[in-house]
């Protein structure tokens, strides 16, 4: 479009009136960012923008799952998540906790002009470590010993007192052909056992997920045969039992 230079001089030049292209608002009806109109471009953008941060909480102590591990998180520090993480998505404002709202902004030529976007928190509850812990039932392992009584029970004791020198037992069941041990964190148990001279067989279980983070518990399984000179002995006995029958 060509504009005859005394009107622009004399008047506002009508090309810099700007029109919505998404909706045919006028300028001077609404605030701009940009070519849109504000409440096209909110429409626009919008889509790609968090509406719900979901924070895992343990409903006991309220405590929070962050960054891998359980925290306790102050209401400030929710809020400085949510701002954080959308000045990362590139946006300027502060989160209104009580309303549940993002108070942002957007500067466009050198003006603020001031939005809404509701964000609601999602809690999801699961029960911290600390609280499973004193419900007595969180275990990352089960060790399983199986086969001779005698071998079972030494090893039993062994083990017992080698892994609570590095976490707790949850319990110690009686099991059909021998015994259960149920630890605590796992993280130490492989080379435990394998010091005590132990060969096993190690199988994970998917447990559960927690932030994204897929939960495992292992268990071992220790056949714990008669030494070989003992069974030897004992199948001497039976065949010199058989020899006497006859
Ligand atoms: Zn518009
Ligand atoms: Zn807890």
């Amino acid at each position: 479009m060509r504009l005859c230079p005394y009107f622009s001089m004399s008047r506002k030049p009508l090309a810099i009136e700007h029109i919505c292209p998404h909706c045919g608002v006028l300028e001077d009806k609404k605030p701009f960012v940009g070519e849109h109109c504000i409440d096209c471009t909110l429409k626009r953008e919008r889509k790609s923008w968090p509406s719900e941060m979901e924070l895992t909480r343990c409903p006991k102590c309220g405590n929070l799952w962050r960054e891998r591990e359980w925290k306790k998180v102050a209401p400030s520090l929710i809020t400085a998540l949510i701002d954080e993480k959308m000045e990362r998505a590139g946006l300027e404002g502060h989160y209104n906790m009580e309303a549940q709202v993002w108070e942002g902004v957007f500067t466009s030529a050198g003006a603020k002009i001031p939005y809404r976007h509701p964000l609601k928190i999602a809690y999801k509850n699961m029960q911290c470590t600390t609280c499973e812990r004193s419900s007595g039932n969180y275990h990352e392992a089960i060790i399983q010993l199986r086969g001779d009584p005698i071998r079972v029970e030494r090893a039993r004791k062994r083990l017992i007192r080698r892994i609570e020198q590095k976490t707790f037992i949850a319990k110690v069941e009686p099991m059909h052909g021998g015994v259960d041990i149920f630890v605590g964190i796992k993280k130490d148990i492989e080379v435990i056992l394998r010091r005590e001279g132990h060969k096993f067989v190690r199988t994970e279980k998917l447990v559960g997920q927690r932030e994204g983070q897929r939960l495992y518990r292992s268990t071992f399984l220790l056949r714990l045969e008669k030494p070989i000179e003992e069974q030897e002995r004992e199948l001497g006995q039976e065949e010199n039992e058989t020899k006497t029958e006859e």
